[in-house]
């Protein structure tokens, strides 16, 4: 889809100004039923249009991205913009820099419609923990559009932008791009550079693609992969074209089928998923068996390393450096009987007032785990066993090249449906979790529908390949996308 739009762009027949009017008009019409965007930038937008058709205009060579309207996920900073991670406490917050995924893609000549929707701080499976409202799923608006990054997934089932940014720190990429139909992919940690996305859980979040294509997810992650001296944990590799490994081929791939993972799904998502892998066989991918004895661990382990970040990176939201202060009126919307508050006061109000139940509790759960007595039982214990899970994916990657599995146990749920009881929610992750424990990239591509209550719904597989092997992944994606 961008390549066709590109090509329009080049030879005129179409101008990036149009291409964004465009964009806007679709979001104006449907976005009132979806919610998928919290922030319009329009006038940003048509500005970075405008030059891009000036340049062609000069015949001057644009890059592949350039001039194509795309959607970014409201937890990564544009200079200027408000970004709100969908809390309150960051309600009031202009961030002052650009991110380095958006210095990157500002480079390119993207075009930004806006910021989209997401679960506070990027906790949850279903954006039903926004504090600003559901995403509504384009397919089907009785259900979720998944979570956290269920605004840019939306966005792209709806038409309401080419191209977006998620981030991905137990599946919020790939989950609700399962939900809507699209492609999502999660960056090896350390592919892509987090400096400017507002951070949940450091050891576990990447920034990533999602597209109504594989070839689009590759032409958005060659742009925004690359070290990057700002973060620490960026890798020492270049970002590369990604596009080039997109050959359609993948005889003698060795691709590994966990047992549990299928075993346990219901017959209609098993049956989808079967197809998946003998597709992958008459494509000339050789299927193997492999074991991972710890995986089934991984939900606990994320549960307590994730609130444990949490918890202390958090922390800076007190009422004074960032956002939300329930001193000051005009943005608290919080009675005040003018008396002015002490420190520790303004601190604990700004954070009741300006936290939401989900991120409360993820709160109180790391600081639990990580107080002196329980600190061994729990924090260090789960990293240990994050340790076993990644020994036996170094294993299993001696004998395959990558891992197939399902990305979410069932298609979108509808809403509503698991917001009373937040196990339920975070098992919506199962299949998804383990790619960030370990730290492998895994990408979410649109397998066999399933059908539920008489209608079909997508349902997505995912592929997890070797760390920093997303050549293999996006060629294997994309070979099962043109087979279809
Ligand atoms: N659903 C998971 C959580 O609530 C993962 C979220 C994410 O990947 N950002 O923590």
């Amino acid at each position: 889809m961008i390549r066709e739009l590109h090509n329009k762009l080049i030879s005129g027949e179409i101008t990036s100004v149009k291409l964004t009017e465009e964009y806007f008009a679709r979001i104006e019409e449907k976005d009132k039923d979806i919610f998928a965007y919290l922030t319009l930038t329009k006038d940003l937008a048509l500005e970075q249009a405008r030059k891009v058709d000036a340049k062609i205009a000069r015949g001057e060579k644009i890059e592949l991205l350039e001039g194509i309207p795309g959607a970014i996920k409201d937890n990564l900073c544009i200079s200027g913009v408000r970004t709100t991670a969908a809390s309150k406490i960051l309600d009031n917050y202009i961030a002052p820099y650009d991110a380095t995924v958006i210095e990157r893609l500002k480079e390119v000549g993207a075009v930004f419609l806006g910021k989209t929707n997401l679960d506070e701080f990027a906790m949850g499976s279903s954006t039903e923990n926004s504090a600003y409202g559901v995403t509504k799923n384009p397919l089907d608006l009785t259900r979720v559009s998944g979570g956290s990054s269920g605004g840019s997934a939306a966005a792209i089932a709806a038409g309401e932008a080419v191209w977006a940014l998620g981030t991905d720190t137990g599946g919020s990429i790939r989950e609700p791009a399962s939900f809507c139909g699209v492609v999502g992919l999660k960056p090896t940690y350390g592919r892509v550079s987090r400096h400017g996305a507002i951070a949940m859980a450091s050891s576990l979040d990447q920034i990533g693609p999602i597209t109504k294509s594989v070839e689009d997810a590759a032409i958005v992650l060659s742009v925004i992969a690359g070290q990057d001296k700002l973060d620490a944990t960026s890798a020492h590799s270049s970002g590369k074209d990604y596009t080039k490994y997109l050959t359609g081929e993948v005889q003698g791939l060795r691709v590994g089928i966990v047992a549990e993972y299928i075993d346990g799904l219901d017959e209609k998502e098993k049956k989808s998923i079967l197809e998946v892998i003998e597709t992958y066989k008459k494509l000339g991918a050789e299927i193997v068996e492999i074991d991972l004895p710890h995986s089934k661990y991984s939900l606990a382990t994320y549960y307590i390393i994730q609130p444990c970040e949490v918890s202390s990176n958090l922390a800076r939201y007190d009422g004074i450096r960032y956002g939300l202060n329930v001193d000051d009126k005009k943005n608290s919307g919080v009675k005040e009987d003018g008396m002015s508050k002490k420190l520790l006061e303004t601190y604990l109000d700004s954070r009741q007032y300006g936290f939401g139940k989900e991120v409360k509790r993820r709160i109180m759960l790391g600081t639990y785990a990580l107080s002196s007595g329980y600190y061994d039982a729990y924090y260090l214990k789960a990293q240990k066993v994050r340790t076993l899970i990644k020994r036996d994916f170094e294993k299993a990657f001696e004998k395959v090249d990558l891992i197939l599995a399902p990305t979410a146990p069932t298609p979108a749920f509808r809403i509503g449906e698991k917001t009373e009881d937040p196990l339920k929610m975070y098992l919506a992750d199962m299949f998804s979790i383990t790619a960030n424990i370990v730290g492998v990239p895994a990408i979410s591509v649109p397998g066999p529908e399933v059908e539920v209550d008489g209608k079909k719904l997508p349902f997505g597989f995912q592929l997890m390949a070797k760390w920093f092997d997303e050549e293999n992944m996006l060629r294997a994606a994309h070979a099962y996308e043109i087979s279809k």
